[in-house]
């Protein structure tokens, strides 16, 4: 079978982009999450035609297909079901044409997102959304995710950020879904499309909306003797009126392994840091520094770091965004869940996951966007240590739970992915679920489109399974 799918995709594809050798099928089994699959193809697709064809062959044989930008997705959703064909965009990495007058630009899937706002950074402009893994993902995979980042509290997740998309359906044709007018006519597709994790198609081309630069900015280092005060002072500013363009909490453990690593003068002796940008006009940035430096003093701020200049923000940044690595110097391994919960309740939730963490007897460190209430505590371990990794899965699932019985949600930015799909029901009703799947086979009747994610039973939707003629290109 596999013999038959390689030789039809390389008739279609230039055979020396289709793959089947062992280095290529054993590397792309897998994402930056703990799981892994099993890859029986690898296309390396240059173009929408490349993908059109490999999607057509994928219906042709019925095998399963799925897109993968750069693997770092933290849910398993880049992870291959069984022999499935793997369509790497790492290829179509082009910025099509840049609009900076309507802050707009086309751009192919696979250009990594931090290479978008440098490259356009001369015109004044920058794509909203930074996921801390920037420098490596795709603007593929952050549609697909709806990913978010530090930045993504005043400007939004990558939903907000998203004009149009070229996208190749599961059933083989082009279509594009929503438009550069900012308001479409008829169903937002796009929004449907936008956070499907691969299981509506795959996205050939993306218009981004582009911001434009911010005039001024401060970024303030607040380090605190107690997470629970650094959390109320979260709910603090948001009450005052406050939207900062980011609010990112790090504990003591986090604070440690980053200053160790970078030694970028981190509090290592706090029990929290906060780290707060305020962005905008000159004059609205100071009176914002000004009242949060009020709400801190009352909340019993032990002291406040303002960055003197662009080197010193850079740095702040790059020991936030250089957390997740930062976790070698204590254990090999991590595991992490990104639960959202209620700003409100933050301080109780960050206390039951290390409750939850000290039970099981593993270490944890928090590190996360406050401002959202978006969790990330790493679960940090040696995956070599007799059993673990069971302790690992059963702490994540349990504070999972928890968020979830104080009003969160299973996901802000990773996605649910293979990861979360069985906890779907934590939070969603069957007619919830069935509603979901309906819209899911509406794309893909022929469930080939990164099957087995996101959604628990495939079989809810009964009838709706079946697949109805249709005609492959
Ligand atoms: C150190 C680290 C830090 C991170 N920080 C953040 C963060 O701050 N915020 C955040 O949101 N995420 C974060 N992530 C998670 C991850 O980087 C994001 O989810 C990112 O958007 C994934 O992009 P990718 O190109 O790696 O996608 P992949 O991992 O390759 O794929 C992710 C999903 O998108 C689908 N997909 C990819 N391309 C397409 C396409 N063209 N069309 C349709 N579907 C597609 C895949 O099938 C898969 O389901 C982090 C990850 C790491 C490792």
């Amino acid at each position: 079978m596999n013999d038959a799918v390689a030789a039809a995709l390389r008739q279609r594809i230039d055979p020396a982009r289709v793959r089947t050798g062992a280095t290529e099928t054993r590397l792309y089994r897998r994402d930056a999450s703990n799981m892994t699959g099993r890859a029986g193809i690898v296309v390396f697709a240059e173009s929408t035609a490349d993908v059109r064809a490999a999607v057509s062959v994928a219906g042709r044989f019925g095998v399963p297909f799925l897109a993968r930008g750069s693997g770092t997705g933290l849910a398993g959703g880049a992870v291959p079901p069984d022999d499935a064909i793997v369509i790497s965009t790492a290829k179509m990495n082009r910025i099509i044409s840049v609009d900076p007058e309507n802050r707009q630009a086309w751009v192919e899937p696979g250009v990594l997102n931090l290479d978008l706002s440098k490259q356009i950074a001369h015109l004044g402009v920058h794509f909203a959304p930074d996921p801390s893994s920037q420098q490596t993902c795709s603007i593929g995979g952050n549609v697909a995710n709806n990913s978010g980042g530090p930045h993504c509290l005043a400007d939004g997740v990558t939903s907000a950020h998203i004009l149009a998309l070229e996208v190749v359906l599961p059933d083989g044709s082009v279509v594009t879904l929503g438009g550069e007018d900012p308001e479409p006519d008829g169903l937002d597709l796009r929004g449907a499309f936008v956070g499907s994790e691969g299981m509506f198609g795959v996205a050939t081309k993306v218009c981004v909306r582009l911001m434009q630069n911010h005039p001024d900015v401060a970024t303030m280092l607040m380090e605190f003797d107690s997470v629970g005060d650094g959390a109320q002072l979260v709910s603090d500013i948001i009450a005052a009126g406050i939207v900062p363009a980011a609010v990112e909490m790090m504990d003591q453990l986090c604070l440690q392994a980053v200053e160790a690593w970078l030694h970028a003068g981190l509090p290592t002796h706090a029990a929290a840091a906060l780290l707060i940008e305020c962005v905008g006009p000159a004059g609205q940035v100071a009176s914002e520094v000004t009242r949060i430096r009020e709400l801190a003093d009352a909340r019993g701020v032990a002291s406040v770091r303002v960055a003197a200049n662009d080197a010193e923000r850079a740095e702040l940044w790059k020991a936030r965004k250089g957390a997740f690595g930062a976790v070698a110097n204590i254990k090999p391994n991590y595991y992490l869940h990104d639960t959202v919960v209620p700003r409100a309740r933050l301080a109780e939730v960050i206390e039951k996951v290390y409750e939850i963490t000290a039970r099981y007897g593993i270490d944890v460190i928090n590190v996360f966007h406050a401002g959202d209430g978006n969790l990330h505590p790493l679960l940090v371990y040696d995956a070599r240590e007799d059993g673990v990794v069971d302790k690992v899965h059963a702490a994540g699932r349990e504070i999972v739970t928890f968020s979830v019985e104080v009003g969160g949600v299973l996901s802000g930015e990773h996605g649910i992915g293979l990861e979360k799909r069985d906890l779907m029901p934590l939070m969603f009703s069957e007619v919830d679920l069935a509603a979901q799947e309906a819209l899911r086979v509406a794309f893909d009747p022929q469930l080939i489109a990164n099957p087995d994610k996101v959604l628990p039973n495939p079989a809810t939707c009964g009838d709706l399974h079946s697949v109805p003629d249709g005609a492959w290109v």
